[in-house]
């Protein structure tokens, strides 16, 4: 399994797209590391995790091609990880030419928003126009499509939004993916135990400055709290990569500082366009 960081900042981008703080002018003047799009993930060449404003930027700067995309899977509705104006782009002859159908995973809430924004519910763009087959994914029940098994775990954020975390197993190999997570709720501890996953990634939006917090999103301590609970149920064992994800300015740091903090702990910072071979 080939994992791609496409986007790895907050729901404003990284700098923050308008803001003044000192954190937000050091990013934008170092470049590099420090200029996060929003989160998302290309798994293979066939797989998206979420699709957020920032897609037309990462096919170009990661050389991704989307007429390779199989399925999209969506963590939650929210506008950082959902942008459904840009599916409406498949629809022909007009915007594209597309023969290939591709699924889009999500929750209940994932589709409405989608059908919402392409117009659907007016009748003007149908999922069936954009070659959209939806696959709705519930807590705790296993998906396969082909090689792929997706099992969509609750996560603690946003309530009323259904935001999931996924663990992914292709070729022997599997990946939990918790974009916007928080604090784990226990049916996800309990469905995590004894999997022994091969590469986890983990929200840490809060950072530095708000090390405790555990709802809705992470800081670095509750990081460090999550991979210890992780390793002493089994769900991580000693060849398990961690990484970390999802940061906003708010969280008061530059990669150099979280690489800083989390190299001690065996812990890996993702930044955009970061490649794991698993
Ligand atoms: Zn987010
Ligand atoms: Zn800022
Ligand atoms: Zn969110």
């Amino acid at each position: 399994m080939n994992v791609r960081f496409l986007g790895t900042a907050a729901a404003e981008g990284f700098p923050a797209l308008w803001c003044e703080c000192p954190i937000c002018a050091k990013a934008a003047q170092n470049g590099g590391k420090d200029l996060r799009r929003r989160a998302s993930c290309l798994i293979d060449a066939d797989t998206l995790v979420d699709f957020g404003p920032d897609v037309f930027w990462q096919t170009r700067e990661f050389h991704m091609d989307l007429r390779k995309i199989r399925r999209i899977l969506v963590t939650h509705p929210h506008e950082d990880h959902l942008n459904p104006v840009d599916l409406i782009w498949r629809k022909g002859p007009w915007f594209s030419q597309v023969e290939r159908r591709i699924k889009v995973f999500g929750s209940g809430m994932v589709f409405g928003r989608i059908m919402a924004e392409c117009g659907a519910l007016d009748g003007i763009y149908r999922l069936e126009d954009l070659k959209i087959q939806p696959v709705e994914l519930r807590n705790a029940e296993c998906v396969s499509d082909d090689d792929l098994t997706i099992l969509p775990l609750e996560a603690n954020h946003a309530p009323g939004k259904f935001a999931q975390l996924f663990l992914l197993e292709r070729g022997g190999k599997s990946l939990l993916i918790g974009n916007d997570s928080g604090w784990f709720p226990e049916s996800t501890w309990e469905l995590l135990r004894g999997k022994n996953v091969t590469m986890i990634s983990l929200d840490c939006t809060m950072g530095l400055h708000c090390p405790d917090v555990d709802q809705g999103h992470m800081g670095v301590h509750t990081v460090l709290r999550a991979v210890e609970r992780l390793k002493r149920i089994g769900a991580a064992g000693p060849e398990t990569r961690f990484f970390v994800t999802h940061f906003s300015h708010n969280g008061g740091n530059l990669h150099a500082d979280l690489e800083e903090f989390f190299a001690p702990h065996g812990i890996e910072v993702a930044y955009d366009g970061l490649e794991v071979q698993l």
